[in-house]
């Protein structure tokens, strides 16, 4: 979360160089860096991945990738031309030795040449079954530097479970130490939610009114209209809590329900988090029964195209139980927080593509307008919509101009595309800056990451133990199974949307 540039030359070794995330997310974003000047003057990329591809090769599919996928739009010729000699390919499979003892030379020979201030940062950009072994081969070959001079970057998923998780932190931590390693979660990148603590923490109106005596209840919304689409096979292994919830959705809570930092360090702040999480009321089987729902879709049409069920997309078990959506009522059980909902929901194939929190004021105490004055009355709410709309909305009771007294609510917006004239950043260019520049806020903690799996473990083994017999059971195009609807409507709420830009 720095604004400085990045000062020390950096070797960046990308394994999965040739995958998805490298071609839509990595290199668009090390390329923008670049260009906008946040880069050392001296860098390198090193990509690895099985295929056969000269240096030449892989500069041409990276440049595929960044006039595709680039918030910029296409390369520009003389910033290409500048990036593209600093791009090198090794075709290698991490099983074999030479991969690592090629890499040895190469990263030797940049180092040489870039001076003692080189860092080297090793971006495994593969599926988490290849973590351990590049870990472990990079001890082998001696490919570990210090603290000051070698990261790894650990994509997600951080573990299956619990006891994974904890495994890979195990072997992680015989390796490197807690400094070098940057656990991603890409939605801590994001503009909007960096800015939730900006809001939170630089702004006195807040704070006296961010606990249980002013606040009602929290919702957290993060609804996708796409399915699972090519991605079935490793969804079907993982679904909407592990895919969702125990990483992005809880790390949103915390940033709502963290107390005050005392300063803007790293750990002092992940501190605060994990404090959030440890305060988090256990799930019994009971709470599970009452405060949990499930969904999974069937077919239906969307914006006029029949879309299919998710257990007739590719790769997709017939039979799946897996879940594509999950909602749940969590407490915080502090001083701050005791009592008080927060309720999350996530799926695919919804109404709407949206990440909303909402944050529910309680009513005023006494009412001193007669009553018929307001033609609708709300209470205050707090509105931070992450995407694709990226704005901060506080909804307030308002006169009605005009002779008589009528009552309406209205919002006052803090929208980033009518305040800013320059684009913003993609979480993955923030992030990355991030690692060069050794800030970790934004990177998950081992202890953080094995809290929020806690936290979701007796929810993951009770839907894993019982085959939902009501599966599918909703629609695509709609907002979920009924049950997710009566899990708020029972405690007198509802689940808050924003009027439709993305739609019609
Ligand atoms: P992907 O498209 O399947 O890419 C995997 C990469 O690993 C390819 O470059 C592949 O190239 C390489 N690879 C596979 N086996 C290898 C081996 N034995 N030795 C050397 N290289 C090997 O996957 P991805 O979507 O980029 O995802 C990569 C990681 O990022 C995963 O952990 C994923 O969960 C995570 N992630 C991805 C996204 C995204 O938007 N894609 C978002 C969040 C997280 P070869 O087959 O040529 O070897």
């Amino acid at each position: 979360m720095k604004t400085s540039k990045c000062l020390n030359p950096t070797i960046f070794v990308i394994f999965g160089g040739t995958g998805d995330l490298n071609l839509r997310k990595l290199a668009p974003a090390i390329y923008n860096l670049n260009s906008d000047g946040f880069m050392s003057k001296e860098y390198a990329i090193i990509g690895t991945a099985r295929k056969k591809l000269t240096d030449d090769e892989f500069r041409t599919t990276l440049m595929g990738g960044i006039n595709s996928f680039s918030r910029a739009g296409k390369v520009k010729k003389d910033q290409w031309e500048e990036f593209a000699k600093n791009v090198y390919y090794s075709s290698s499979d991490v099983s074999a030795p030479e991969t690592f003892t090629d890499l040895k030379a190469s990263i030797e020979k940049l180092k040489k040449a870039f001076g003692p201030k080189a860092q080297v940062i090793y971006y495994l950009a593969v599926a988490p079954n290849l973590f351990p072994l590049i870990a472990e081969c990079l001890q082998k070959y001696d490919l570990v530097g210090t603290e000051e001079d070698c990261r790894v970057v650990i994509e997600k998923p951080f573990g299956h479970d619990l006891e994974s998780a904890k495994e890979l932190n195990k072997l992680l931590a015989g390796i490197f130490s807690e400094k070098q390693i940057y656990r991603i979660d890409h939605y801590l990148g994001k503009e909007t939610v960096q800015n939730i603590m900006a809001f939170r923490f630089a702004n006195s109106f807040l704070e006296p009114l961010w606990n249980r005596n002013h606040i009602e209840h929290v919702q957290i919304s993060v609804t996708e209209q796409l399915g699972v689409g090519d991605r079935g096979g490793y969804y079907d292994g993982s679904g909407a809590l592990r895919d969702m919830i125990q990483n992005h959705i809880l790390q949103l809570l915390c940033l709502i329900g963290m107390e005050t930092p005392i300063n803007f360090d790293a750990d002092e702040i992940r501190n605060k988090k994990v404090d959030v999480l440890k305060a988090m009321r256990p799930f019994s089987p009971e709470d599970i029964r009452l405060s949990t729902v499930r969904g999974q879709y069937s077919k239906g049409w969307v914006e006029g195209k029949e879309v299919p069920g998710y257990r007739t997309e590719k790769d997709v078990n017939p039979q799946s139980n897996t879940e594509t959506f999950a909602a749940a009522k969590f407490f915080v059980d502090n001083w701050r927080w005791q009592g008080i909902p927060f309720y999350v929901r996530t799926g695919k194939r919804l109404f709407q593509t949206s990440s909303l929190i909402t944050i529910q004021f309680k009513d005023v105490p006494h009412q001193i307008f007669p009553a018929g004055v307001a033609e609708h009355w709300q209470q205050n709410r707090l509105i931070i919509s992450i995407q694709p709309e990226m704005s901060i909305r506080l909804q307030v009771q308002a006169k009605r101009p005009g002779l008589d007294m009528v009552l309406n609510p209205v919002d006052m917006v803090f929208d980033y595309k009518g305040t800013y004239t320059a684009q913003a950043p993609e979480a993955y260019e923030t992030l990355l800056l991030d690692v060069m520049t050794a800030d970790q806020t934004q990177f998950m903690r081992a202890d953080q990451v094995e809290s929020a799996w806690e936290l979701v473990m007796p929810i993951v083994n009770s839907w894993e133990s019982k085959t939902s017999l009501s599966f599918p059971n909703y629609p695509a195009d709609s907002w979920g199974p009924e049950d997710a609807e009566a899990l708020i409507a029972r405690d007198g709420f509802h689940w808050f949307t924003l009027p439709l830009k993305n739609k019609d």
